[in-house]
């Protein structure tokens, strides 16, 4: 056994490189693209835009697609386009990035949080049905870091319930569930694009949907130029055409959405690079204690699309309760990478532990945002949320390949296997983990009122 580098030993990755981790791959097309729409001094026009929703319809097979300027943009409108409003439940996995729900507040309904599995970490089927009154009107299912959500129960749960869902598809564009499309399986579909994410375009959201309503309420809501009278066959929409009618304007802009033009024609075959990479890691370390893959049977005909943000299931108790912090302490002095797309414990920090959704009056009701239009607190249901409230301890964030480069790979399999095999000596000295483990951004989150 050598010693780990923490203490003095050799480091295991000796690769220091970024262009493995470079995300995303841009070549002369994009730049071409870029420039063709500030050439043509096109920046605010729709054209391009709606050639770009043509090929993500094609590519997804889905019969609507409508250009954001963001995917929280797309996700609110995703929502009206639902019907979603005043007094009504939306049902949201507690541990996601807070985009998936927050803007429900701002149409005066409400989240519900549900709980997480605490192997996929996506919303958990079992724990659905329990969250659901007479006030849900929709459940928004994220695909977590890429893992696709477990669709067939949970549609199942919904059309029995008549309540439409919403898919997240922010981490994981493109990606299959038992072989459909991520996005075509729920009502309405909406994703992030923005330039951290596996389909990254810059500042950009998108929606699709095969429902005529949902995608004209979209429309309606906040992209006033196609909110014309001729382009609307919903009657009770036409009356208002030609003004947005949540008062925003959404639409996206033309230089992201020529590079996702040509970002399009090669995503599929570079995500099949990654997972190629992150499989090919993940099969070297299946069965090391502690440590556990967060990835999808692929003979099932899912995947993990472009892979967003490679996560493993620790297991502190399979460590003697090692810290998931000291062990990427650990992790680090091997040489493996920690800026940008390195390794980090924890993952995001679950929702309904921040005040905004206990106590903050943002629109001045005289009572908490979240139950400003109900009579019932939908708070109280925050009580069994056990999985979300635990798992930032038990997720850590691994190196994101994009390429496969097995020497490169092999190496970092190595760091992995070391500290698995010597972490006797990482107990002396471990701090634990600190309180507000994981997270996106340093959100300030508070135990919730019991
Ligand atoms: C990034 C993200 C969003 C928000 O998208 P933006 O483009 O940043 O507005 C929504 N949901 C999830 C799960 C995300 O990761």
């Amino acid at each position: 056994m050598s010693k780990l580098a923490l203490f003095g030993g050799e480091k295991t990755v000796t690769y220091t490189e970024t262009e493995m981790f470079d995300w995303p791959i841009i070549t002369d097309e994009d730049r071409a693209a870029v420039l063709d729409v500030l050439n043509k001094r096109a920046m605010s026009g729709t054209n391009i835009t709606k050639e770009f929703e043509k090929d993500w319809c094609e590519w997804l097979g889905a019969k609507y697609a409508l250009g954001f300027n963001n995917g929280t943009a797309a996700l609110h409108a995703a929502m009206f386009g639902c019907g979603v409003g005043r007094g009504d439940e939306v049902i949201c996995p507690s541990v996601t990035y807070w985009a998936s729900c927050t803007s429900a507040m701002n149409l005066g309904a409400t989240v519900v949080f549900a709980d997480v599995d605490k192997d996929t970490l996506g919303l958990d089927p079992k724990k659905l049905e329990s969250k659901i009154t007479d006030k849900t009107k929709a459940i928004i299912v994220v695909h977590y870091l890429a893992y696709p959500a477990d669709m067939d129960p949970i549609m199942e749960i919904a059309k029995k319930h008549n309540i439409k869902v919403i898919e997240d598809v922010s981490h994981a564009q493109g990606g299959l569930y038992k072989g459909r499309r991520l996005g075509t399986i729920g009502d309405v579909a909406a994703a992030s694009l923005m330039a951290g994410k596996s389909f990254a375009i810059g500042e950009a959201g998108i929606l699709n949907t095969d429902d005529r309503e949902i995608y004209e309420r979209a429309i309606a809501f906040g992209t006033y130029e196609r909110f014309t009278e001729d382009n609307i066959e919903t009657d009770y929409l036409k009356p208002y055409a030609g003004l947005p009618l949540g008062g925003f304007k959404h639409r996206m802009h033309q230089m992201s959405a020529a590079v996702g033009r040509v970002q399009i024609k090669y995503y599929d075959e570079r995500c099949a690079e990654i997972r190629k990479a992150l499989n090919y890691f993940w099969d070297q370390l299946e069965g090391v204690p502690g440590i556990q893959a967060h990835r999808v049977d692929e003979s099932t005909g899912s995947n993990m699309a472009g892979w967003y943000v490679p996560t493993c299931i620790y297991k502190p108790e399979e460590l003697d309760g090692l810290s998931a912090t000291r062990f990427c302490e650990a992790l680090a002095a091997e040489g493996v990478i920690v800026e940008g797309a390195g390794i980090k414990p924890g993952c995001n920090r679950p929702l309904h532990t921040h005040p905004l959704f206990q106590t903050a009056d943002v629109y001045g009701d005289g009572k908490p945002t979240r139950i400003a239009f109900k009579d019932n607190d939908v708070r109280v249901m925050d009580e069994d949320l056990e999985v979300s409230e635990y798992i930032n301890t038990r997720a850590i964030y691994l190196p994101y390949f994009k390429h496969y480069k097995p020497e490169i790979i092999d190496q970092y399999v190595a760091a992995f296997k070391k500290v698995c095999e010597n972490y006797k000596e990482l107990l002396e000295g471990d701090k634990g983990d600190a309180d507000n483990l994981g997270g996106w951004h340093r959100f300030k989150h508070t135990k919730k009122a019991k």
